[in-house]
This record gives structure tokens, sequence and C-alpha cells, in this order.
């Protein structure tokens, strides 16, 4: 039995789960398989039940924009709007971050966004561990199949699943982490941003941070 399942199986029991990061065996490797494709990741993840927002969701949402993109942008899960809709980042934080792209010259149609979770957790609740554990390979195949040149991690929860670390968005942000060989930036979450005007300004170093980066890579 892989882990993905044992852990399903002791959550259906009702056992609450800590998954130790190190111990981590879905991450960060999954590296597309020849067979693996749009159509299929997709096949899987509309009508998934692996875990148990499956119960409660409207809809997946697997995520939205250009499948080559240079740019994938990870959330942490879909909220309200995002459930109703089926579409990543709609909603206000949605906004902000169609905002954020413009400010680097980007629309939503160049990047590729989705969340590491991708079904609602209800009432807005951050995803169980065991919940980004059992959908991590659906955004580890997306990163395969679509081999960004950068990673955008939006907040803790898309940093530390896509890292594979308990660190702080401080300890994280202005240093390249990679993710299979993709350089990734981290920064805050537009829904964090919403609140603290403080640290809009941080953000928009760490967007400078991430376009300077593509600029080396496409030196
Ligand atoms: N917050 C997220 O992390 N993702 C969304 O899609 C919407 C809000």
């Amino acid at each position: 039995m892989d882990n993905a399942t044992r852990l399903q199986y002791l959550e259906a029991m009702g056992i609450d789960v800590w998954v130790p990061r190190a111990d981590n065996l879905l991450a960060p490797s999954i590296i597309a398989e020849p067979t693996d494709s749009w159509g299929v990741l997709q096949a899987e993840v509309v009508p998934c039940t692996r875990c148990n927002l499956c119960n409660t969701r409207t809809q997946t949402v697997f995520g939205s924009g250009n499948k080559n993109a240079d740019w994938m942008i990870v959330g942490e899960a879909p909220g309200k709007n995002e459930d109703r809709q089926g579409l990543p980042f709609v909603g206000k934080a949605g906004q902000l971050l169609t905002e954020m792209l413009r400010a680097i010259d980007l629309d939503r149609e160049q990047v590729f966004i989705t969340n590491v979770v991708k079904c609602r957790p209800p009432d807005n609740r951050e995803p169980k561990p065991i919940e980004v554990e059992t959908c991590k390979t659906y955004l580890l195949r997306q990163h395969a199949l679509i081999k960004p040149k950068i990673i955008l991690a939006l907040g803790h929860v898309a940093a530390q699943a896509l890292l594979n670390t308990d660190e702080s968005i401080a300890e994280l942000r202005g240093k390249i982490h990679t993710l299979n060989d993709t350089p990734v930036v981290v920064t805050y979450h537009p829904a964090h941003l919403l609140r603290s005007l403080l640290n809009k300004r941080k953000a928009w170093a760490d967007l400078k941070f991430a376009m300077q980066i593509i600029r080396n890579h496409q030196r």
C-alpha cells in the first residue's frame, strides 16, 4: 500500500495524521510519466474522491491559463468563489493577483494559475497536511507537464508544500529555491496582502526578484 493510500485509510478512520515532512514520500520528484497528459490528468482531478474535501466541494478547481507558461503561480486552495466558478483566484485575492501580474507585464492568460489543493476546504480553513499530501501529486504532475521557467509560491501553504519545508514566509522569501530544477520564488498570499499594506512593498520586491531570475535564465 502506498503512503498516500495508507494516509487516506487513517483519515477515513477519523485518525488525524501528522505527516512528517522528511518522510514525505510523494515529494518532490514526480517527473511526468511519458504517458501523462493534460487530458489524463484532468480526467483524474475532475471526479477526484481521494480525500474528504470531495464531500463538501461544489467542484474541483484544476487551474487555468497557459499550459506552456513560463510562469506557474501556485496558491493554497479554492475559496467560495472559486468553488462556485471552477476557476482559481476569481475573488478579491484573485483581483489583486491579476494586478500583481499586470505590474510585471503579465496577464492571466500568459501564466498558469493553480492551487496546492484542488477542492475548497470547508469555511475556507487551511488545508490539512493529509489533504495537501494527497493532492500534491496533481500539482507535481501539472508542474512536470508545464515545465515552467519559474514557480511563484503564494503564501506559506504553497511554499511549504512545494519546498517540503516547515519554514516561514519570512525565512523563505528572497532566496532562489528549486523544485526539480525549476526556480521557486516565495511571496505573500494576495489574501494576506489585502490586509497588510506593509507587506505589499515586500511582495513587489519578490516579483522583481522573480523577473530577474527569468531574465538571467534567458541570457
Ligand atoms: N486563495 C487561494 O489560495 N486560491 C484561490 O484560488 C483563491 C483564493
